[in-house]
């Protein structure tokens, strides 16, 4: 997969690989969707292909070819030497359902101690990607840093962490830290547009409201619900509609759209010197929050409207 944004990292991992100093354990930190899962693979695949590239003096990017069968078991998630933890992996092996992963499990970091410690069988190093990591429970961390403390040989481990906060300081100190940021919303409309095939005015909109995040674009771009008017708009009729169709995804999408205009005013009138909407502003995030976490969109706007005791659209 082409790589967008995130030079620094790049440049990093880069000049690590082609000089032999790559840390054999890096932690990659930034917000969701900005591209960390993607470059940890596209490194994996630059460990084993089998037809490197030769990059040219000014690119920013990693030396593998997309098309080797290694580079493509990689790309499938099925080759040997490389495993991708996530709470999807984790429910697999534990027999259970994904929903009720909300840990990372010390089981889960001993299966990829078992792992590391065997030879790697096509490639020069074993790879274990660890998404969520934020997730380690406190023993889960600490069975973790044993591991990192004396690394197997041959063993590359990629943390990708939203906070590194989450992350004890002790795995920390034992790891490379890469920042990874929000990707520019040029560079996003570009990849909606070229790759997603969206059109340009949509392309471009869509990357304004997706905070720099890929995810979040992809979860936008086919997002038709209507803008919303706060002056023309009707609580009561709001609500009835919103209970009726709660369990649907229109209900979701609507109750975004009324959080993300109730979100632009008060940063509106926040920037013009209201200094009481930055409470407001906190309240709205924290709604916003819950509906990425999928609670009910009408539970999320009653007690929203309830803690700001303001009535909307008036
Ligand atoms: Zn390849």
């Amino acid at each position: 997969m082409k790589i967008l944004g995130q030079k620094p990292a790049l440049t990093y991992l880069m000049r690590g690989l082609a000089h032999g100093t790559l840390s054999p354990s890096l932690i990659f930190v930034g917000p969701a969707g900005v591209g960390k899962k993607t470059v940890a693979v596209e490194l994996a695949k630059s460990f084993s292909c089998l037809n490197p590239v030769r990059l040219k003096k000014n690119d920013v990017d990693l030396p593998r070819c997309h098309r080797c069968s290694s580079c493509e078991r990689i790309g499938r998630n099925n080759h040997t030497d490389v495993l991708l933890i996530d709470r999807a992996a984790q429910a697999a092996v534990l027999r259970e359902k994904e929903e009720t992963q909300t840990a990372l499990k010390i089981e889960t970091i001993r299966q990829v101690d078992k792992f590391l410690r065997i030879k790697p069988l096509e490639s020069p190093r074993r790879v274990a990607i660890i998404d969520e990591a934020d997730l380690l429970t406190i023993e889960a961390a600490n069975a973790m840093l044993k591991v990192l403390e004396e690394p197997p040989a041959n063993a590359q481990i990629i943390l990708l962490v939203e906070r590194l906060r989450n992350i004890p300081p002790t795995v920390q100190s034992r790891c490379a830290v890469l920042h990874f940021k929000p990707v520019a919303s040029g560079d996003l409309a570009l990849w909606l547009h070229e790759e997603q095939g969206v059109s340009m005015d949509h392309a471009l909109e869509v990357a304004q409201r997706s905070g720099g995040s890929f995810s979040k674009a992809l979860a936008l771009k086919d997002d038709d619900a209507p803008e919303v008017d706060l002056s023309s708009f009707d609580m009561d009729e709001f609500f009835s509609w919103l209970g009726e169709a709660s369990w649907r995804k229109e209900g979701r999408k609507r109750a975004e759209r009324v959080l993300t205009a109730l979100i632009e005013e008060a940063e509106r009138q926040l920037s013009s010197g209201d200094l009481e909407q930055a409470g407001r502003i906190k309240l709205l995030l924290s709604a916003r929050r819950c509906l990425d976490h999928h609670v009910n969109p009408r539970l999320v706007l009653e007690d929203l409207f309830v803690k700001m005791r303001v009535p909307v659209g008036s």
